[in-house]
């Protein structure tokens, strides 16, 4: 069985190779290792091989992990699952990041429970397959979104971040990649400053990639399978 020193360093050759062969700087590309339901160990492990950037779905368990991580203090903890608001403060006073802020009110507690040294990195969360039960905001409501947070001074606004419908044939996955990526130079050419286009998983990294992804979310491929689905 392959370590997961190993499956991070393929991860990263793999990924890198895959920017050169779409004309792309090979570091262009940022590692989001997804450790939800994994024991700190791993990430431990992970850590030692060099990684630094950990996603994180779950407010309660993210939090214990980086309470029980907190000397290594260069890790960068990002909340990548569905918020509630009674839910904010934990990931406020904890996390660098959030990439799954969809809506006003949302952002306007994490800024108002940030502290004032450290700005909050957020990425508007785009519901791009239009799926009523899933988690995003439609696509229409991105400018809106983009505009209130950028006048939130504990936030900082870095881009966008989505989660595709499953079972996509490969042409319908590369549509939806391209439509995010219409939407995130779109954004940009508003809010230059923004870096971050959070797209691709364990199954679908390469063709995020193509799209022109700036950080893809590999739980499965760094850690292996995950036993419960949650
Ligand atoms: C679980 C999860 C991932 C990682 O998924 P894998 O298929 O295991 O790579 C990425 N992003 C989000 C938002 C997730 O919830």
């Amino acid at each position: 069985m392959e370590t997961i020193a190993e499956r991070l360093k393929s991860a990263l050759v793999s990924l890198s190779q895959t920017a050169v062969n779409a004309n792309r700087a090979p570091n262009s590309v940022q590692l989001l290792a997804v450790s939800k339901t994994k024991p700190v160990s791993d990430i431990v492990l992970a850590y030692e091989a060099g990684q630094r950037l950990f996603g994180e779905n779950y407010v309660q368990e993210g939090v214990e992990k980086i309470q029980a991580l907190q000397e290594l203090s260069d890790i960068e903890w990002h909340f990548i699952g569905p918020l509630q608001s009674n839910k904010t403060r934990l990931v406020a006073e904890h996390f660098h990041w959030v990439q799954s802020v969809d809506r006003q009110k949302i952002a306007q507690r994490l800024n108002d429970q940030r502290s004032a040294h450290k700005k909050l990195n957020v990425c508007i969360q785009v519901n791009i397959s239009d799926e009523s039960n899933k988690s995003g905001i439609a696509t229409d409501a991105i400018d809106q979104l983009a505009e209130q947070i950028s006048q939130m001074k504990n936030l900082c606004l870095r881009g966008l971040m989505t989660i595709p419908a499953a079972q996509q044939s490969k042409q319908q996955q590369q549509d939806t990649f391209l439509k995010m990526q219409a939407l995130f130079s779109k954004l940009k050419s508003k809010y230059p400053q923004i870096d971050t286009l959070s797209m691709g998983m364990s199954a679908d990294m390469n063709q995020a990639i193509k799209c022109g992804a700036t950080m893809v979310r590999l739980g499965t491929a760094i850690f292996g399978a995950r036993k419960t689905n949650y």
